[in-house]
């Protein structure tokens, strides 16, 4: 029988855990042997005793350099890596735009790598997207985040004492967590406008009930993948301009836009933030690629001299681990059952899903923009 090593988190930020008990459950069945670092679903919410019930193992963490398959969240050391086993299999967020020497690593270790970030944005691949759950989430926490930090309440009452007015939400980006983030405002009784580059999503925008604020940018489009393509630095100029005023009758901000494998661009500058009201909230997702908002700071608050608070958070759904883990765990386990075939996980490199998340094979980086 094959073992899959669940890894605890190091991070001191990170409360995820890779599996939950539920699919250590659903592990077992498909044939693994699942072993579970001591600890590793505690900040979720998942002791070592529910593991053992779903029939996993406690195990130490250096039995991680034993098993066939090891699945984490955030990516491992490149010490780690090293003590792995060759021919085992990776499977975590490998950041690996930005981590090339860990990719490398796990090919002069002879691991297989797969990063959870490569995965293909395709239907079929929709349910191993960990991208996608996590920044769902994140999207759902940033306004609560931004709701529960500002001083005035979300939604208009009437009440004897006067009349309130709904909070005013302008959300820039409208992929995954843009939309979400919309969807959440309207729930607890904002009035939202919304921004994104791709045309096609003014659709979206308004089957949520929210505004789609029009900017005419001229060509802008997306990739095949359906990612943002880069806007030229003439565009960016007037996105801002035509931004700027939406910005400042906004009581919170949430920007989300992101490019696939680059920096984000700044949309948001601190001129606009000069304009925008006192006690004004903004929340930039983008903040741990570059930012979209100048002068914001990865895991930091910051306030501005006029007064406007920029929350900074890098991993917003890590207020959820519970519901992340729970989400990020279907994933992890979605992926491992598309590959399983009589019984045993293949790594199928014909596979365009499997193909296009592999990292480092056989000794070898398999992705060249990682090299
Ligand atoms: P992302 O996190 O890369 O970017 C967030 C949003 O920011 C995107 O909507 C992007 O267009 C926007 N953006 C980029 N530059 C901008 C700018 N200057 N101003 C305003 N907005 C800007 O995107 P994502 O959430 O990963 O989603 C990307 C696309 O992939 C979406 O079309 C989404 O629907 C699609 N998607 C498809 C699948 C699937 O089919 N399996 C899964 C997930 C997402």
């Amino acid at each position: 029988m094959k073992t899959l090593f669940v890894s605890a988190e190091t991070d001191p930020r990170e409360t995820r855990v890779a599996v939950t008990p539920t699919d250590a459950k659903k592990l077992g069945k498909l044939g693994w042997a699942v072993k579970v670092c001591r600890g590793a679903g505690v900040k979720a919410g998942f002791s070592d005793a529910q593991y053992s019930e779903a029939g996993a193992e406690i195990a130490d963490s250096g039995e991680a350099g034993a098993a066939d398959f090891v699945v984490g969240v955030r990516k491992p050391s490149a010490d780690d890596v090293a003590k792995l086993k060759k021919g085992s299999f990776h499977l975590s967020l490998l950041d690996p735009f930005n981590e090339k020497a860990l990719i490398k690593a796990f090919a002069d270790a002879g691991v297989t790598a797969a990063s959870f970030e490569m995965i293909p944005r395709s239907t079929i691949a929709q349910k191993m997207d960990v991208l996608s759950s996590q920044s769902n989430l994140a999207g759902y926490c940033a306004v609560l985040k931004a709701a529960t930090s500002i001083n005035k309440i979300a939604p208009m009452m009437m009440t004897p004492a006067g009349t309130i007015s709904p909070l005013k939400f302008f959300i820039v980006g409208v992929g995954v967590a843009g939309l979400q983030a919309i969807a959440t405002a309207k729930r607890i009784g904002a009035r939202v406008e919304a921004f994104d580059t791709r045309p096609v999503v003014e659709e979206q925008v308004k089957s949520l009930g929210a505004k789609f604020v029009k900017i005419d940018l001229g060509e802008t489009g997306q990739t095949a993948q359906g990612y943002a393509k880069a806007l030229t630095p003439e565009q960016i100029e007037l996105q801002r301009k035509g931004m700027a005023k939406v910005c400042a009758q906004a009581d919170v901000v949430i920007t989300t836009a992101k490019l696939f494998g680059r920096k984000a661009p700044v949309i948001i500058t601190a001129e606009m933030v000069a304009g925008m009201k006192p006690s004004s909230v903004v929340v930039d997702m983008a903040v741990e690629s570059g930012g979209n908002v100048e002068g914001s700071k990865p895991d930091e608050t910051v306030i501005s001299p006029n007064g406007v608070m920029i929350i900074g958070n890098t991993c917003l759904e890590a207020s959820v681990p519970a519901t992340a883990s729970q989400m990020y765990g279907a994933n992890v386990y979605n992926f491992i059952e598309h590959f399983t075939s009589d019984g045993e996980f293949r790594v199928n490199m014909e596979d365009p899903i499997m193909k296009s998340c592999v990292v480092a094979r056989d000794g070898k980086i398999t992705d060249e923009r990682f090299m």
